[in-house]
């Protein structure tokens, strides 16, 4: 397959194939993403952009993005091997997103919705505080406008490079899901490959719902520190959606393909139905 590589470093912008991580099969492209990016041999879920989890959730109409005027700062002149603000501008140019949290409003077959979705493509989809902010933005927004919020979690955690204030956007994102529990309107959480450190530890595990895609990686701390701390070996499976939904941690295990019904479903129960 390596004369393919050559290949496809020349025409970056328009990979036509692809490797699937879990089964090494060479998948095409367009064939995969009529697929929602599934696999079609294995079933292994492909991690998406906020554009493309949007796309797949929504009823196709104008959506706007909320809260985009909320913008990356960089509060400690933070450096590491490359500048905080350099990594933001990358990051900015390569996924065409502000920040790594999109929130939107739309319809799930017919029914109105907030959406909070996070990129993993923008620095990990690491939690700052313009992601906080934005979630708790779109609670508030939920809460004025008495509609149900669902986010798509996919991150590595807190964003190491705010520090503290990366911190306390777990105990803003809380709050904000608190506002909604008092108001009775509902919170339903996705987690999506992967969910981990702060996020995992906040807003995402707080759903009246929590629903994950099939294998995704779940925890707050990697399977090799755990391991090293423990000094033990993990159980099979440990840290997957199947293996959280069996210790009763999360709710549903749901493929991707189901997904929109279920949570169209799950939007009448907890809230459309009794209106
Ligand atoms: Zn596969």
């Amino acid at each position: 397959m390596r004369f393919l590589d050559k290949f496809f470093k020349k025409k970056k912008e328009e990979v036509l194939w692809t490797k699937c991580p879990n089964c090494k099969s060479l998948l095409y492209v367009p064939d995969l993403e009529k697929n929602m990016k599934v696999c079609p041999n294995c079933d292994y879920h492909f991690t998406l952009s906020a554009k493309e989890r949007i796309a797949y959730t929504l009823d196709e109409e104008n959506t706007e993005f909320l809260f985009e005027e909320i913008l990356p700062a960089d509060p400690l002149g933070f450096k590491d091997t490359k500048s905080y603000k350099d990594r933001i501008k990358k990051a900015q140019e390569q996924t065409g997103l502000t920040e790594a949290l999109v929130v939107t409003e739309g319809h799930i077959k017919g029914k109105k919705v907030i959406l909070a979705v996070m990129d993993f493509n923008f620095i990990g989809g690491s939690m700052g505080s313009v992601v906080g902010e934005r979630f708790f933005r779109a609670c508030q927004r939920a809460l004025e406008t008495k509609t149900p919020l669902i986010s798509f979690a996919a991150s590595g955690g807190a964003r190491m490079q705010e520090g503290i204030l990366s911190l306390m956007q777990m105990a803003k994102t809380t709050i904000g899901v608190g506002l909604l529990k008092k108001a009775r309107i509902p919170f339903i959480s996705v987690l999506t490959n992967p969910t981990m450190g702060g996020v995992s530890a906040s807003f995402a595990f707080l759903g009246d719902v929590i629903v994950a895609e099939p294998k995704a990686l779940i925890g707050f701390a990697g399977p090799r520190v755990i391991e090293q701390t423990i000094k033990q070996k993990l159980p099979e499976g440990f840290q997957t959606a199947e293996f959280l939904l069996e210790k009763g941690q999360i709710d549903a295990v749901i493929h991707r393909k189901n997904l929109k019904d279920y949570l169209a479903g799950l939007l009448d129960k907890l809230f459309y139905a009794s209106r």
